[in-house]
């Protein structure tokens, strides 16, 4: 193989011939069973003919850039046809006898279109279920057709890890024979079979890795055992101006169960937007103050981290609790602060947290595993990942396989879903008129402008332009803010704390409002260009209202239903019908698949190659089972799938 195919191959993630091997069909074409003779096509049929050319030509046409090329054929049963294929100069140089498998079309006027044609019988590209490959232009699905089939015949010599009692009891193929099922298979059936094997084994080193990562991290490390409840956090429930719901409860309790112990907490709190994890992460945090130690906030942005301290230092004075932010722009007393909040700054500027224990890590997925690690390590310290991006549990266990999972699934129970409405551009007038009903009885309102650009620049210079237009037209009369990721940090905490004191009537923003923004006398919210945004981004969005008791709305304008990709409108319609992030969460799965859910990434979900965490839902419970069954075996039986999992516990995992 020369190096220039090499490096393309490199590019498609494929280096090895085990990589070739394991590269499975994205889809698979059905072609049919080889006919022997065209007279078995009917015209207007398509079909696969196994032939023989007797002589080819390009035929010369007037139009400039269509060059058609006509071979005469003949088939088994001696019959005759003229195949044309377009714009293929290159096949005039086939030699006469040359055996062929033509798939294509037999014309109602006579002759063979020829849609993929196949030099010699073995039917690789023109018989059966063709496979579909991920490919690239340069690398296109034919040509890794050859190439996995040079590869595939070595696929026997690749060590087979599962242990032959896990095989049996499951009534699973050997490994080499999956592959080679799920390259050329003979039924779709079988191709998906061979699928759920190679991703039962996937699924399976991916659990027993983010376990044996878990307990080298639970053997390494240990935190400070904070005993139990204190009367701080006695004081900081009787302040609270409202009874914690029994999900709070629950997830309080676990926390609670996890601080107690020296072996430290790495819990994911999942909870929808809105749904009252802050005031649980704060039950962890002082919970670290009233034994003497410090705690940490961090959150992926500056805008959030400062929504957060805005939030929780007005709480936390009351209980005679010092408290400090900490961002890049920003810096104050950390060392004697009972609780500091910030950015990525606070593991990166040498900041002396020696007196860490508590440390809640919110909207985690926006941290590199780098980052998260940072926190944790040469510390002895308690962490709580938080999510307002929730999965379903057994996706959740699978991501974040190395972490405990606490969710609330619920919201408070005097809040009302939000009414989302799905309007089309021209009745934007309509949106407009019920925003300022809103406004005229003393609420305020969100307006997100169209996601124009991946520049931040771009982004809040759109973001001014249609704050400036609004002023002049829909709102004119009120008093409009903006708010976007340009501005500086002392600039924006401006514009939101003018907000906050109701001295802005509307926000004109771009996504920066996604997280964070706590303002219950919010209460409508409109959404330019909804199309144009993803499912999970809207939800965060419409998080912004409805945090009061007060009914509020989310209005979602597109452009008309006809002009959106069906998946657009299916997307619309979702959040339309459902106020619940988990079943969100899922549609979403459903319409993009796992690749794209949020933090995956980090955690390597994005680089399994078989399984589909949308539909093997009953193959990663199995999975998980199996794991743990397995971890009490010989560490001889385990040794192959051992050495897999070891390469999983380096890269992937959580924290
Ligand atoms: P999250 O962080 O999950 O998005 P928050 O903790 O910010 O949600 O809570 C959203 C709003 O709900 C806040 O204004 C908070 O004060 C309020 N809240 C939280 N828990 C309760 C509760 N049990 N009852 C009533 N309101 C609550
Ligand atoms: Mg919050």
């Amino acid at each position: 193989m020369g190096p220039k195919l090499a490096e393309r191959l490199a590019r498609l993630g494929l280096e090895t011939v085990a990589d070739l091997a394991e590269h499975v069909p994205r889809a698979y074409l059905d072609r049919g069973e080889i006919r022997e003779s065209f007279a078995d096509l009917s015209a207007g049929e398509e079909g696969t003919v196994r032939c023989r050319l007797e002589r080819i030509r390009v035929r010369p046409t007037r139009r400039r850039n269509l060059r058609v090329v006509e071979g005469v054929v003949v088939d088994a049963a001696g019959v005759r046809e003229m195949a044309i294929w377009f714009n293929q100069q290159y096949l005039a140089k086939l030699p006469p006898g040359t055996e062929l498998l033509l798939h294509g079309l037999r014309e109602l006027g006579g002759g063979f279109r020829v849609a993929r044609h196949e030099v010699g019988g073995a039917g690789i590209h023109t018989v059966g279920l063709v496979p579909e490959y991920p490919a690239t232009e340069d690398v296109p699905s034919q040509r890794l057709r050859g190439l996995v089939d040079e590869a595939l015949p070595l696929a026997r010599f690749f060590p087979d890890a599962l242990p032959a009692r896990l095989r049996a009891a499951e009534g699973l193929s050997l490994r080499a024979d999956a592959l080679r099922a799920a390259h050329r298979p003979q039924t779709r059936e079988e191709a998906e079979t061979a699928r759920e094997r190679l991703a039962f084994e996937e699924l399976l080193v991916l659990q027993l890795g983010l376990r044996r990562r878990r307990r080298q991290r639970e053997a390494s490390a240990s935190a400070p055992g904070l005993g139990d409840e204190g009367e701080l956090v006695r004081r900081y429930r009787d302040a609270l101006p409202f009874r914690l719901t029994d999900e709070q409860e629950q997830a309080i309790a676990e926390i609670r169960r996890d601080l107690a112990l020296t072996r430290p907490m790495q819990r994911l709190l999942q909870g929808d937007v809105g749904s009252g994890k802050t005031v649980v992460a704060l039950y962890a945090l002082l919970r670290a103050v009233e034994s003497g130690f410090q705690a940490a906030l961090m959150a992926p942005t500056e805008t959030l981290a400062e929504q957060h301290f805005l939030t929780l230092e007005p709480i936390c004075a009351g209980l005679g609790v010092a408290t400090s932010l900490l961002t890049g722009s920003v810096k104050t007393g950390v060392e004697a602060a009972g609780i500091v909040v910030g950015t990525h700054a606070l593991i990166q500027e040498g900041v002396d947290l020696g007196r860490l224990a508590v440390a809640v890590v919110d909207e985690q997925h926006r941290f590199g595993v780098e980052q998260r690690r940072a926190l944790t390590e040469g510390r002895s310290v308690h962490v709580l990942h938080m999510t307002a991006t929730p999965i379903p549990r057994t996706l959740a266990q699978t991501v974040y396989g190395d972490l405990d999972v606490t969710e609330i699934a619920r919201p408070p129970a005097d809040r009302k879903p939000v009414v989302t409405r799905w309007v089309s551009h021209e009745r934007s007038a309509e949106a407009y008129t019920r925003l300022r009903r809103h406004l005229e009885g003393g609420r305020q309102a969100f307006v997100v402008c169209p996601l124009v650009s991946e520049s931040e620049a771009v982004e809040a210079r759109a973001a001014q332009e249609e704050a400036e237009r609004l002023r002049a037209t829909e709102l004119r009369g009120f008093r409009v803010g903006c708010l976007h990721g340009r501005l500086r940090p002392a600039e924006r905490r401006a514009v939101m704390d003018a907000f906050r004191r109701r001295e802005l009537d509307v926000l004109v923003a771009t996504t920066v409002i996604e997280v964070g923004v706590d303002l219950p006398n919010a209460t409508i919210m409109i959404v330019q260009e909804a199309d144009r945004f993803g499912l999970a981004q809207l939800h965060q969005l419409r998080g912004r209202v409805g945090r009061g008791g007060e009914q509020s709305y989310c209005l979602l304008v597109s452009r008309p239903k006809e002009d959106l990709t069906e998946e657009a409108q299916r997307r619309l319609q979702a959040l339309v019908d459902t106020a619940d992030g988990f079943a969100l969460a899922e549609v979403d799965l459903e319409l993009r698949g796992e690749g794209q859910l949020l933090g995956t990434r980090q955690s390597g979900l994005a680089d399994l190659k078989f399984a589909r965490l949308g539909r093997d839902r009953r193959l990663i419970t199995k999975a998980r089972e199996w794991a743990e069954r397995l971890e009490q075996e010989d560490e001889d039986v385990l040794a192959p799938l051992g050495r897999e999992a070891g390469r999983v516990a380096d890269h992937r995992g959580f924290a």
